[in-house]
């Protein structure tokens, strides 16, 4: 581990511990998406999931609204600004489209926009926030490198996580940016986003630690917890640091394998 890393794991809450071993010591040893080799990945690929999954196309908006599918980045945005397609209109002040780089190799996705995040105007504000952050550059990156949203582009009411229906109703405007951005890797905050961006009902401890994939959209996710939980939970966060671990091994695999 670098002492880069180091320090933004301290950053992060972690404690680090090295163990006494050759390879703790030798300069070669490295495990940021930077590196050039191949590096070997434990990461399981889920089995499909047993939950009947909606598709796609039966969340696309109604026949009197604009093809969401075939919008650029300033079309889809007017369309969120505008959107009154679910209930979560009628509170929020402004839309929280997403931030961050349009080309990303890595996007982050959460579930909702917290009323922090509508204040500040982008995703994953405030001390939650912070703590992505920080993740992040354990991970070699600044905030800047990805691309960040959420499953719903309006905060929900005190914070609570979103149904179904208004997952329903703006996923499509989610999928569309996935297929903008075309990241190599999707990491999924939380067990509420988890569960409803994979139509999955199982807890986030078995999410974690496998591959899985939206449907129609042949990007790989991984799954971890979200940073305000973990603001809850200081003890997750050294299993959060292993599901980091384990994107940046997939993103380094993926990177090399392009080449
Ligand atoms: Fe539209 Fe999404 Fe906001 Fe609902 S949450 S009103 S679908 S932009």
């Amino acid at each position: 581990m670098s002492n880069r890393q180091n320090t933004y794991l301290k950053a992060m809450g972690i404690d680090v511990w090295l163990e006494r071993s050759p390879s703790n010591t030798s300069s070669q040893e490295t495990s940021q998406p930077e590196a050039s080799h191949h590096v070997e990945t434990n990461v399981k690929q889920a089995e499909p999931e047993l939950i009947p999954a909606a598709k796609t196309e039966s969340i696309v908006a109604p026949d009197n609204k604009v093809n969401i599918d075939q919008l650029d980045w300033s079309a889809l945005h007017s369309s969120v600004v505008e959107c009154h397609d679910c209930d979560l209109s009628k509170n929020r002040t402004k839309t929280i489209f997403g931030a961050g780089n349009q080309t990303a190799a890595l996007m982050i996705i959460g579930d909702a926009p917290s009323a922090e995040d509508e204040l500040q105007g982008e995703p994953f504000s405030g001390q939650a926030g912070k703590l992505l952050t920080a993740m992040l550059k354990a991970m070699g990156y600044q905030r800047n490198d990805v691309y960040i949203s959420n499953l719903v582009k309006c905060r929900t009411s005190e914070n609570q996580e979103p149904g179904i229906e208004e997952v329903a109703a703006c996923e499509s405007y989610l999928v569309r940016q996935i297929k903008l951005v075309q990241p190599d890797l999707i990491l999924v905050l939380g067990s509420v986003a988890a569960q409803r961006l994979l139509k999955s009902k199982s807890t986030l401890s078995r999410l974690r630690g496998q591959l899985h994939y939206i449907e129609n959209i042949n990007i790989p996710v991984i799954v971890s917890f979200d940073p305000a939980y973990l603001l809850r939970s200081p003890n997750e966060k050294r299993k959060a640091w292993d599901d980091l671990q384990t994107a940046m091994k997939e993103l380094t695999n993926i990177a090399a394998s392009k080449k």
